[in-house]
């Protein structure tokens, strides 16, 4: 397949008539300025794909209806009535509508971070189906897939039970998930180029430490591994008072802190704790939309770069599907809780949405030679973009200014055909909570 973008905004500067050209599998085997091939797709203002390192696809269905008062525990309760409803063809539709409105508005990676493993009693599905379902909305909407499946087996730092309508997310004990995951990783061989398996802890509350040392070593250490941490103070304390340490000191004591890791949200932190998540290199995923819905506070985006974090963002609770307005997110929680501007510039905006979504996902960086040909076509004459330098598109831009994108070297949406997403979830959403 060959791609020719007119315009590249690429590492901060413009390259002008570039020229890609991939293997079968869609990964780019060679860059070169060219004039455009007849045979070749055209796109005429691109950017490297960008790469949602964290989502709960079936959010998406609370958005707008959980927006009034409350606080991230009441919010929660709202998650836990629409997660008991799902089942594997819901989640499909559900998703496929999610993963669509991604594609449409420029990511074209994602993390699922997925829990919903088993039947509302517990029980497991065959042959994997929730796990299939979400792999099969992917491959149906044509975004690129990690799917960060988690282990879920505790309530709280101390390891108490899962509730009654937890028990979906558990697979009894770190032997339980390991087996589901390898046996998972099989069915998953080959089914669609777009779609790897990852692993994720869901947090220090949800795996007890044992668990988690255990599952660690159970898995293929080239698997990218998440877990969230430290959003909430709550868990700090719960932490501290349980282990006589904070959460990011207790993955230092466990030996999970690795360049492999990419830690979730990473809000409430201590100078020590950055410390520990820069001296090993680990990704952290700030979700600046999800934060700022939530209550949870700012991270500290800067210091933990500064530390040697890499920093990646991603869409949570898609209450927002827009990797610009996470990219504006980050920037301008910097600027509030700083008095001061340019804290991350636009050029390192970029980067961290794009490759650094990646990285987190333990995938390589698109739209180079070695990685996927994934692009995002944007329109710089729209009434938001007119009169912008490029690279500060980032700070004027929305989803509603991506024309095409790119997957694999394949165009896999237009944005002049949005309204089928858009009935879609209107369609599952209503079938889950008006039901
Ligand atoms: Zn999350």
């Amino acid at each position: 397949v060959r791609v020719w973008v007119e315009r590249l905004l690429r590492d901060g500067v413009v390259a002008e008539n570039v020229l890609f050209e991939t293997d079968a599998d869609g990964t780019v085997i060679s860059e070169a300025a060219a004039p455009r091939p007849a045979d070749a797709v055209g796109l005429t203002f691109a950017v490297p794909g960008f790469g949602n390192a964290h989502s709960h696809a079936f959010h998406r269905a609370l958005r707008g209806r959980t927006h009034e008062g409350g606080s991230f525990w009441t919010w929660r309760e709202t998650m836990y009535r629409a997660a008991g409803r799902l089942d594997p063809d819901s989640y499909r539709e559900l998703a496929s509508g999610v993963f669509g409105e991604m594609v449409a508005n420029g990511w074209t990676a994602v993390g699922e971070f997925h829990y919903l493993h088993h039947a509302p009693d517990g029980a497991r599905y065959p042959a994997h189906a929730m796990e299939m379902a979400i792999a099969d909305a992917a491959a149906d909407a044509g975004i690129r897939l990690v799917l960060l499946d988690t282990a879920y087996l505790s309530a709280g730092v101390a390891g108490e039970p899962l509730s009654e309508r937890q028990r979906r997310f558990s697979d009894g004990d770190a032997a339980g998930y390991l087996d589901r995951w390898h046996a998972l990783r099989s069915a998953l061989a080959g089914r669609s180029p777009l779609v790897t398996l990852g692993a994720a802890l869901h947090s220090v509350r949800g795996v007890p430490r044992d668990a988690m040392v255990a599952i660690v070593a159970g898995l293929p250490a080239d698997v990218p591994l998440h877990i969230h941490l430290s959003e909430q103070p709550a868990e700090n304390a719960a932490c501290l008072a349980v282990h006589g340490l904070t959460p990011t000191g207790l993955l230092a004591e466990c030996g999970i802190l690795s360049p492999r890791l990419a830690v979730v949200h990473a809000t409430h932190l201590t100078e020590a704790d950055i410390g520990l998540l820069g001296a090993a290199r680990v990704h952290a995923v700030f979700c600046p939309t999800t934060e700022a819905d939530l209550g949870d506070g700012i991270g500290p985006a800067v210091e933990v770069i500064e530390a040697g974090v890499r920093l990646a963002l991603g869409s949570d609770q898609n209450a927002v599907v827009d990797p610009l307005l996470e990219m504006r997110g980050l920037e301008a929680g910097e600027r509030l809780r700083s008095l001061r501007r340019g804290r991350v510039e636009p050029a390192a905006l970029w980067q961290i949405a794009g490759a650094g979504g990646y990285g987190a996902l333990g995938l390589p960086a698109p739209a180079r030679v070695g990685g996927p040909l994934d692009l995002v076509e944007l329109d710089l004459g729209s009434t938001r973009t007119a009169g912008a330098i490029p690279v500060q598109v980032a700070l004027a831009a929305t989803g509603s200014d991506v024309i095409r994108t790119v997957v694999g070297g394949r165009v896999v949406h237009d944005r002049s055909d949005a309204a089928p997403i858009a009935a879609r979830l209107a369609r599952s959403i209503s079938a889950l909570l008006d039901a």
